[in-house]
């Protein structure tokens, strides 16, 4: 196994014991070359998992226990000096939501990524310009943009550039979170495409991070349904999407249009992610959940197996 990340807890301090419990003992796998797709609403801890695994972390966050093992290593554990020269961009590399705005405007396409580079590798400029080049026709870019201005691509260029940079450093690991948000709907599809094709060809895994189960059902082999800092359902993509188990999957499921059922009408998931200062007991999905019970409010439901390497968290499979 390649990335293994074992019960990681990461909470954001707010005030004098008043935690944001965003990764809430979150646990999953990642094989060479597998494609995981990470699901759930906005404000359910995705980013933060994603933060807490490349430890870019705001100083407000405390990561209070788990693993993450790359290759064996719990890179939890390595001092910051070692995660940047091991680990940080060079194993494990991340294209960052909304990220194509990062782009410096006014500083050429060319030099800010040879600088990336530069910074990372003992290359001379000239080198990194070259590599800078490949790294744009790696992405469908003509080369001679390097003296480009951001401002002068289009927001789908930007994100491709944004992609380059973060596979600078032929990183094993790419984790793209909410890589399309922002761009239209057909620069979606090219740039999905395009990760998707970048995976292949480098044999990359890919960490794809997004609230829409659509991007994940077309660009994963697993899927990990998170739900207020916790993964709540988690296993193959076709056993995930085509026969979810619980109720909050089944519930992201309906809320998706399908070409197939051009009559059904979209159901949407009543109330609202809850607060994760103060979760709701037991399950933290009871409070929207059509099946609750007693017991949903009381204990909180483990991870069970529900399928073969298929893992649903809720009472309802006892
Ligand atoms: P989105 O796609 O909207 O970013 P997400 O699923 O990635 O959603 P996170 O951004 O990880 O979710 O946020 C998880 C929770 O942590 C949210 O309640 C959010 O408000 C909170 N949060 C994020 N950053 C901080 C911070 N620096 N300090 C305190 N709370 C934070
Ligand atoms: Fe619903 Fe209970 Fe299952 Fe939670 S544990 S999803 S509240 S049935």
């Amino acid at each position: 196994m390649l990335l293994e990340v074992k019960d990681l807890r990461m909470y954001y301090e707010v005030g004098d014991g008043v935690f944001v419990k965003a990764v809430d003992g979150v646990s999953f796998n990642l094989d060479r070359e597998e494609a995981l797709g990470i699901v759930g609403e906005s404000g359910c801890g995705k980013s933060s998992l994603a933060i807490t695994i490349l430890r870019i972390l705001p100083s407000n966050a405390r990561v209070l226990g788990g693993e993450v093992l790359l290759d064996g290593v719990d890179i939890l554990r390595l001092d910051e000096h070692r995660l940047r020269k091991e680990v940080r961009w060079r194993k494990i590399s991340m294209v960052f939501q909304g990220s194509m705005n990062a782009l410096n405007p006014i500083i050429k396409v060319g030099d800010q990524i040879a600088e990336a580079i530069m910074l990372h590798e003992k290359v001379s400029k000239k080198d990194a310009y070259r590599r800078a080049e490949e790294l744009l026709s790696l992405v469908g870019i003509d080369p001679s943009r390097v003296s480009s201005y951001p401002f002068e691509l289009s927001g789908g260029q930007r994100q491709r550039v944004m992609i380059a940079m973060a596979l600078a450093l032929n990183p094993k690991v790419l984790i793209a979170d909410e890589p399309t948000t922002a761009l239209d709907v057909i620069v979606q599809a090219q740039t999905l495409k395009l990760i998707k094709e970048l995976q292949s060809r480098l044999k990359l895994s890919l960490m794809l991070i997004s609230h829409d189960i659509s991007v994940v059902a077309e660009m994963s082999d697993k899927v990990a349904v998170m739900y207020a800092g916790k993964i709540v359902e988690y296993g193959p993509a076709v056993e995930v999407l085509l026969q979810p188990k619980h109720p909050y999957t089944t519930a992201l499921l309906k809320s998706v249009p399908s070409i197939r059922e051009s009559k059904r009408k979209l159901a949407y998931i009543p109330g609202v992610p809850p607060n994760l200062v103060n979760p709701p007991s037991g399950c933290r999905f009871h409070p929207r959940c059509p099946y609750a019970m007693d017991i949903c409010r009381e204990k909180e439901p483990n991870l069970k197996e529900v399928g073969e390497h298929h893992l649903a968290a809720c009472h309802l499979y006892r």
